[in-house]
């Protein structure tokens, strides 16, 4: 079902010269109902999918990081709402892309195991964007399973000109994944068991491996204490201007539904 028509509109930035600017766009929202037209095990635990139909017609992302509601009925037949990264969305193909990682216990988790080509897929959104723009030479992109699908997305877009430094924390090898982009790339994957990732030192050691050069942006998102003091680290302990840095928890360990967006801002 489409409620109403996408329009975008900028509504405010937070500027100065000599540091980044992030655009806020804001989308109407809109509900859609799409059709699996793919479902392919991207790594072990990465599902992805791949929707279609005449209501994707007009959809808008103007950010990587942007997120859309994944609507699921829960085990009691409730409906339950999750965010999800709009990885791919090809406008000539008419195709949205969405990596699901594969974890016990949250009923979108246990929706994408059993989705199948064919199924309905209900979708809200995007509301808005938070488009990243300034003097950046250099992205430090930083984040386990779940941030990977922004990671990948940004990658992907980033023009030639610019570096990128990747830091992603996967199982093991078979999880790492391959970005094609035009910018200069340089990953590093971190090993550690799923059930680590609420574990903050195996990337607080990787980022003390990382020299900050200048006009570096650094963009964070993982479980939220690990978002936090990954942040922490970086503004604390390493003098990173607060401008140059955009973290949040993509999701709380514990807490069904939960994250913590734009941290440092609230
Ligand atoms: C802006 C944004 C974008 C996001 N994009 C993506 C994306 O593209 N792909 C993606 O896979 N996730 C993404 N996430 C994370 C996703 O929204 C959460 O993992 C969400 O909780 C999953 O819903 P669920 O129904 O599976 O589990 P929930 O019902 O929310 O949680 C059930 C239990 O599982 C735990 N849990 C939740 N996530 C994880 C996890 N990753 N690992 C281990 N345990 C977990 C919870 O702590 C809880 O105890 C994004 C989050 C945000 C805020």
């Amino acid at each position: 079902m489409t409620d109403h028509t996408t329009t975008s509109a900028a509504i405010g930035t937070t500027t100065t010269a000599d540091a980044p600017v992030i655009r806020r766009m804001r989308h109407d929202t809109v509900r859609r109902t799409l059709r699996i037209a793919q479902v392919v095990r991207l790594t072990p635990n990465m599902i992805r999918i791949v929707a279609e139909g005449p209501e994707l017609a007009g959809f808008v992302s103007g950010a990587p990081d942007d997120h859309v509601k994944i609507f699921v009925e829960g085990a009691d037949g409730e409906r339950v709402m999750r965010d999800y990264t709009p990885r791919h969305h090809d406008a000539a193909a008419g195709t949205l892309t969405i990596d699901f990682f594969d974890h016990e216990g949250g009923p979108v988790s246990d929706w994408a195991r059993a989705a199948k080509v064919g199924d309905p897929i209900s979708i809200g959104g995007p509301r808005g964007s938070q488009v990243i723009e300034g003097p950046i030479a250099h992205w430090l992109l930083v984040g386990d399973e779940t941030a990977l699908p922004a990671i990948g997305r940004r990658v992907e877009e980033l023009p030639a000109g610019v570096s990128a430094t990747v830091i992603g924390a996967v199982p093991g090898p078979a999880d790492e994944q391959a970005f094609a982009s035009a910018a200069t790339v340089e990953t590093r994957w971190l090993h550690r068991d799923a059930a680590a990732a609420t574990d903050p030192a195996p990337l607080l050691a990787a980022l003390a491996q990382v020299d900050l050069a200048p006009n570096t942006f650094v963009w964070i998102a993982a479980e939220a204490a690990v978002a936090r003091a990954a942040r922490e680290y970086l503004v604390g302990e390493r003098g990173l201007d607060k401008r140059w840095i955009k973290a949040a928890g993509y999701w709380v360990a514990g807490q069904a539904d939960s994250s913590a967006k734009n941290l440092g801002e609230d």
